[in-house]
């Protein structure tokens, strides 16, 4: 691929700048332009010149120090010492010297950034280092720990598989942008394995790449990679809508089959993702079912993503800008916005969303600059798929607690560990707090506690109350004393033995995991009370005893003990992180713009064509519900 693209666009820098200024590199990193100069001063003081320049030549800027005029790093970081009040509380300061970067990590670091930037500035005018400033997240985070060595040590080669896309993109298109076309390769009338390539004569991205977990083979389990139209060396890039494994679980296996590009997602998507399918992996090895992929491709993941804020746009083909959009379903959930060509059409694919306020999240993102074709969920796309509010179901869970912990039992309460663990933290914090249920201990145990470390640490994706008692009340309710992290097996023999409490404990179907022992413990307990708040799948242990079995015969070594269950059941409807049947009609009623094409997936074949024909009729929107394997003309 050639660099004269490159070229051109530094001749175009050079004419523009002012001649002081000393150019010492140009490079693309992603579809970003960094400029490496000898005067880096001089461009932190000139704003308004970057601006312009970034406006004139239609590409994000970066400016970075040439190595000549850095700071030697024992002096760098008593000057940064100087420079950052105290109260930012840093707790690491490191150096990349591929980028000419130093990373602060500070518990505050909206103070190491300083008003409108002026304490970062200050920063690279005195060092030359251009800081990337990281939070150092209130509860440790072993993942967030692990993600950072393994992007501090790859700097270099991340560079260079940056530079390569950017060459990429940058190409722009060799032909007309004339025809769209989106083949189902998961997750269309089915829930699990979402996966869609988007394709025009310029590009090739594929939305999601996830696995069915309760698949029961790999036909069933992953996305159909094997359509004619789809070749990993042509693929541009890959976009991930949220951490959920249905979404991107199968992530490194297009790693690991040689895909060198780059995938793009929100921080804690990137953050999450990587905790889940680590786990992933774990327990099909522990079930000795091994997935066709290992943790080396899991770390590949993480070196070739490039996260996004909200808002953010960026060219992701040579035809194709990406925007996400807060989707409302867990941290980091996000609608992917594509704008493909000059304007000609824009898609967005919502993945997972939620269109009501929850403790954690904002609602959905309905307003878009421009809308063709949206493709939506449909998982509660049935006329039948009602659910209370989420203010009703808080309000039973409450009565529910109550009275168990009256009569002195325990409430256990199995639950997914990324979103729905988090929202209960929240609502059962505030109603402690209030006096409303009895202050008892409320045990996590499980992953619940390290995805509750990953939103400590980025509390700027959560919702608006929540940031406000953060950043402004100095509260931070997922840090109170109510909460006890469970360690090992001798403190949960304690629990079931001890005092009332409340258990919180994956995994949420008792598929598995340390609620299934929670579960054997505490079935013969009449004052106790399980409570199912997700979905449970047919087939599950929870179903089952949603259901009403009362005998559960359970293999134990080798031997089968029937388990007879006393503890009284109940179920919640109304915590889910889906949009429920009036929320999904409501959205498409509210959208900024009327799309002209409404595509339907991720949903059981009768929710999703349900969805679609309501639509149809009340809209009068095109729709569609296409099969796995098909292919849509979109233009
Ligand atoms: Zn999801």
């Amino acid at each position: 691929m050639s660099s004269e693209i490159l070229e051109e666009i530094k001749a175009a820098i050079v004419k523009k700048l002012p001649e002081r200024i000393q150019l010492a590199n140009i490079e693309f990193e992603g579809s970003e332009v960094v400029i490496y100069t000898k005067n880096p001063e001089i461009m932190t003081d000139n704003e308004g010149l970057i601006r312009k320049l970034a406006k004139d030549l239609r590409k994000r800027i970066i400016i970075r120090s040439d190595k000549s005029v850095l700071l030697d790093p024992e002096k760098t970081i008593t000057k940064i010492h100087e420079i950052v009040p105290k109260e930012a509380e840093i707790t690491n300061i490191g150096f990349d010297d591929v980028t000419s970067e130093v990373r602060i990590e500070a518990k505050k670091p909206g103070i190491v950034i300083g008003k409108f930037g002026v304490t970062s500035r200050e920063i690279v005018r005195n060092t030359g280092w251009a800081p990337k400033i990281l939070r150092t997240p209130p509860i440790p985070s072993e993942i967030i720990e692990k993600i950072r060595h393994i992007l501090k040590h790859s700097s270099k080669e991340r560079k260079q598989s940056l530079q390569a896309f950017g060459l990429r993109v940058h190409q722009g298109s060799k032909h007309d942008s004339d025809w769209i076309r989106l083949t189902s390769m998961g997750g269309f009338r089915e829930v699990g394995r979402s996966c869609m390539l988007l394709q025009t004569p310029n590009s090739r991205v594929l939305l999601d790449c996830g696995v069915n977990v309760a698949g029961h083979d790999d036909k069933s389990s992953f996305p159909y990679l094997n359509v004619p139209e789809f070749s990993l060396n042509e693929l541009d890039a890959v976009v991930v809508s949220h951490a959920h494994l249905d979404h991107c679980g199968f992530v490194p296996y297009l790693y690991h089959y040689g895909y060198e590009g780059p995938v793009f997602c929100t921080t804690p998507t990137r953050d999450l993702m990587t905790l889940l399918q680590l786990d992933h992996i774990d327990i099909a090895h522990r079930e000795d079912n091994p997935l066709p992929f290992n943790v080396k491709h899991v770390e590949k993941t993480v070196k070739r993503a490039v996260t996004l804020d909200y808002g953010e746009v960026t060219n992701i083909a040579p035809d194709i800008k990406l925007t996400l959009h807060n989707a409302g379903h867990i941290l980091g959930s996000a609608m992917s916005h594509l704008h493909v060509g000059d304007g000609q059409h824009n898609i967005v694919y919502t993945g997972d969303f939620k269109y009501e306020r929850s403790r954690l999240l904002e609602p959905a993102t309905s307003k878009f600059p421009r809308l063709e074709t949206l493709v939506m969920e449909s998982t509660y796309g049935g006329h039948e798929d009602v659910q209370p509010s989420r203010n009703s179901a808080e309000k039973e869970l409450m009565k529910i607690i109550y009275k168990t912990l009256k009569q002195k039992g325990k409430v256990l309460i199995p639950v997914f560990a990324v979103g729905r663990a988090q929202e209960l933290m929240i609502v059962l914090e505030e109603y402690m707090s209030h006096g409303i249920i009895e202050e008892v201990p409320i045990h996590i145990d499980g992953m619940i506690w390290e995805a509750t470390a990953i939103h400590t640490a980025r509390p700027e994706y959560l919702s608006k109350d929540l940031r406000d008692q953060i950043f402004h009340a100095g509260r931070n309710p997922f840090i109170s004393d109510a909460f006890h992290k469970v360690i090992n097996h001798n403190e949960r023999k304690d629990i079931v033995e001890g005092e009332p409490s409340i258990i919180l404990s994956t995994s949420g179907m008792l598929t598995g995991g340390n609620s299934v022992e929670y579960f054997k413990a505490l079935s013969g307990d009449e004052k106790s009370t399980l409570i199912f708040v997700g979905y449970q799948s047919e087939g599950s242990l929870g179903r089952r005893i949603q259901k009403g079995w009362t005998e559960i015969p359970m293999l134990e070594e080798g031997k089968t003990k029937v388990y007879h269950v006393k503890m009284n059941i109940e179920t919640i409807k109304g915590f889910s992180g889906h949009s429920n049947r009036r929320q999904l009609m409501d959205y498409v009623k509210r959208l900024s713009v009327k799309p002209g094409k409404i595509i339907t997936c991720h949903g059981d074949p009768y929710k999703t064509a349900d969805l679609a024909s309501s639509i149809h009729r009340s809209l009068k929107i095109e729709t569609k519900t296409p099969l796995n394997l098909e292919c849509t003309r979109l233009q």
